[in-house]
């Protein structure tokens, strides 16, 4: 197996991963703010630390994997005191479908899912902490990290800190490199806003030192991966560099892991360009959770991802492409023994699949893999080469290949229907509906019946029954 290289934006190099524990990895993801839907982009991220987990863990690790809920940030503060409800009252909607959007894209349930709210006393404590070593002072009830004080900060994001005036603060969550200041690690309580009575007064954290105090409570004082966008890195991850260092003295995270971007047709998404898709938006089109999940995975991390529709379309295919290959597998039949040289073959294609994830998770290379062994074993079987005997051999490469993809099972019906969405909902035309009959009647001529019944199937899922005539003629309805 090849040795697994990460990119770290802390050192801007490819590193070895070695865990600090042999066979065990602690890694922290930071998790969606609560505060509305989560949009396609937010999930390239978390599809992203997806497939590394279960990369890692398909590698033999025992992950010890953290992923927050961010239910209390200025956002959520300001749209619940405006709507004059709790914060879990204004959170729940956003949770439930953080949680179904997860399953719908099979994204794992990490070690620890845990929600900000529930851990304010060990925010207090750490502040508490900084407090003690003097690297915070208050101003008006709330209470600043004072930046000076600590001497690496901007050291994973690279900013010039030379020119920043000591004492001058931001008050916000959110804010850019231009304007690095002391950030609030405690805030005091506008009229209206939701607060909590601690030691530290009345008032509620800031969203940079809940990450902070749920990583190492969870993970002890040093973890081995922290995972987000790379709009984190700055000031979010800056800013749990510098707290989380004073506080203990000991490196924070050993490998950071930033996801580049999504854009939508080479743009930044947002309303007002009428660009920004929730998995909502798409599953209400006809879109499958599985082409969405393929989609968001087939482009390596640190590559930004063009989202498209016809790209989300080509996704679907491929997914298509690869369950009909594991039907003929499983359903064929073909002559005993083995194949000359198909053993070395598929040894091939699962050696590069390794080497592609271990290439700092290229997805595409690793992708390249499986289709590439697809391929060749499709024509074999075309040309009536394939033999039984190294059905399982591929098999045991598809069930690799899945554990770390996930987009085999053919679930989506159902996962569709769970998240409400009915099968009348076909979101196929009619070209679309007469593009998969062809399909299916070559695959018919070729005696390809794995292929036609799940065309067959798929057709059905979306509401489309056809009917065979006796002439062989092929006619379809909508249900
Ligand atoms: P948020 O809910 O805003 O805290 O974001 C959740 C995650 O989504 C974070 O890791 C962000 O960095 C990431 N993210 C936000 N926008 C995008 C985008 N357009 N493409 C990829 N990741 C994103
Ligand atoms: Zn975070």
């Amino acid at each position: 197996m090849a040795e697994i290289q990460l990119h770290n934006t802390l050192t801007g190099k490819i590193e070895a991963f070695v865990p600090q524990k042999a066979g065990e990895v602690r890694m922290y993801t930071c998790g969606p703010t609560v505060y509305s839907y989560a949009h396609i982009g937010n999930y390239r991220t978390f599809v992203f630390q997806d497939i590394l987990r279960r990369f890692l863990k398909l590698r033999g690790f025992k992950l010890h994997h953290v992923m927050n809920l961010t239910d209390v940030d200025d956002r959520i503060i300001a749209n619940a005191a405006a709507a004059g409800v709790s914060l879990r009252n204004y959170t729940e909607k956003f949770v439930r479908a953080f949680f179904d959007d997860c399953k719908a894209l099979s994204i794992e349930t990490p070690e620890h899912w845990i929600r900000a709210t529930d851990h304010i006393d060990d925010m207090v404590k750490l502040i508490q902490r900084l407090q003690e070593k003097t690297f915070t002072y208050s101003s008006e009830g709330s209470i600043y990290y004072r930046i000076a004080k600590f001497p690496g900060y901007g050291k994973l994001s690279k900013i010039d800190v030379s020119g920043i005036q000591d004492g001058a603060r931001v008050d916000n969550d959110r804010y850019e490199k231009e304007s690095a200041r002391d950030f609030a690690l405690w805030k005091a309580p506008k009229p209206g806003e939701h607060f909590w009575e601690t030691a530290l007064g009345r008032g509620r954290p800031g969203w940079h030192i809940e990450c902070s105090a749920m990583a190492m409570k969870y993970l002890g004082e040093t973890l081995d991966i922290h995972t987000g966008g790379i709009d984190l890195a700055f000031p979010h991850h800056e800013n749990e560099i510098a707290q989380s260092e004073a506080a203990t003295g000991k490196p924070f995270v050993r490998y950071w892991l930033h996801a580049e971007h999504l854009l939508v047709e080479d743009e930044k998404m947002s309303k007002s360009l009428g660009n920004f898709f929730t998995l909502r938006d798409l599953f209400a089109k006809g879109y499958k959770p599985s082409a969405l999940r393929f989609a968001l995975a087939s482009v390596p991390y640190r590559k930004q991802l063009n989202f498209t529709l016809d790209g989300l379309q080509q996704a679907a295919s491929s997914v298509e492409r690869l369950r009909n290959f594991r039907d003929r597998l499983e359903q064929g039949k073909f002559p005993a023994g083995k194949q000359d040289g198909m053993a070395a073959r598929i040894g091939k294609a699962a050696e590069e699949f390794d080497a592609g994830l271990s290439d700092d998770v290229n997805t595409a290379r690793a992708l390249a893999a499986a289709f590439d062994l697809v391929r060749e074993t499709n024509s074999s079987m075309d040309k009536g080469e394939f033999r039984q005997g190294d059905g399982p051999a591929v098999q045991e490469f598809l069930a690799a290949f899945d554990k770390v993809f996930a987009v085999l099972e053919d679930n989506d019906a159902e996962k569709l229907r769970a998240l409400g969405y009915g099968s009348t909902e076909t979101g196929l035309s009619d070209a679309e509906i007469d593009r998969l009959l062809a399909e299916r009647n070559a695959a018919k001529k070729k005696r390809d019946f794995a292929t036609s019944d799940r065309i067959r199937k798929e057709l059905a899922d979306r509401g489309i029954i056809i009917e065979d005539a006796k002439d062989g003629s092929v006619r379809w309805k909508r249900k």
